[in-house]
């Protein structure tokens, strides 16, 4: 009867302790680091984004920071607000496929994908990455009202958001190219000599 107690005791404490065990999911999700991948479309269609800001964090470099890490072009766009000279940066008339990312921080903001012309002289985009990587606020300047866009991490200011886009949105987020880096998709692996897989 007392070994059959001690055996039933035995099994009990094995049974809580297994109940309590994290499962696999969890175990992954602790292991996900700084470096994880970004989720969503930048991820799978570019390398290079590895060392990206993860979506929510924000950055802790002060103005000091930005001013000896940006050219003065960079600052003056990025940190004051201002604006290129339209037809006269990088990417307004850019065709290749990636992904456009913060000049400041590197955060994935707009795919190529969503990018259309506009005619404007500034790189244009229907929508971002993922609506976290951006944020807005009412801008008041120049006897206008326009809604500017900034990246969400380091808070750089892009450019502003018009509602005069395209579908499927009809938004036109229209983006300083100083603003932005890009990172060029990867190749597709070529299909296999006589395959009817298309590349
Ligand atoms: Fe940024």
């Amino acid at each position: 009867m007392k070994t059959t107690l001690v055996l039933l005791a035995f099994l009990s404490v094995v049974l809580v302790l297994a109940a309590c065990r994290p499962g696999v999911a969890a175990d992954k999700h602790a292991e996900a680091g700084p470096g994880t991948a970004v989720p969503g479309p930048a991820a799978s269609t570019s390398s290079g984004l590895e060392d990206a800001p993860k979506v929510g964090t924000k950055s802790s470099l002060v103005d000091a920071d930005w001013k000896e890490k940006l050219s003065s072009d960079e600052y003056y766009v990025l940190r004051k607000q201002g604006t290129e000279r339209a037809f006269t940066g990088e990417f307004w008339d850019h065709k290749e496929a990636g992904i456009y990312t913060c000049a400041g921080c590197g955060s994935p903001l707009f795919d190529s994908a969503t990018k259309f012309k506009s005619g404007t002289g500034w790189p244009s985009f229907h929508q971002p990455v993922r609506a976290e990587r951006v944020g807005t606020h009412s801008d008041r300047t120049f006897m206008m009202v326009r809604t500017e866009v900034h990246c969400d991490h380091c808070g750089g200011h892009l450019g502003h958001i018009f509602d005069d886009g395209p579908p499927p949105t009809g938004l036109r987020y229209c983006i300083n190219s100083i603003s932005l880096d890009f990172v060029p998709a990867e190749p597709q692996p070529a299909a296999p000599e006589g395959s009817d897989v298309k590349p």
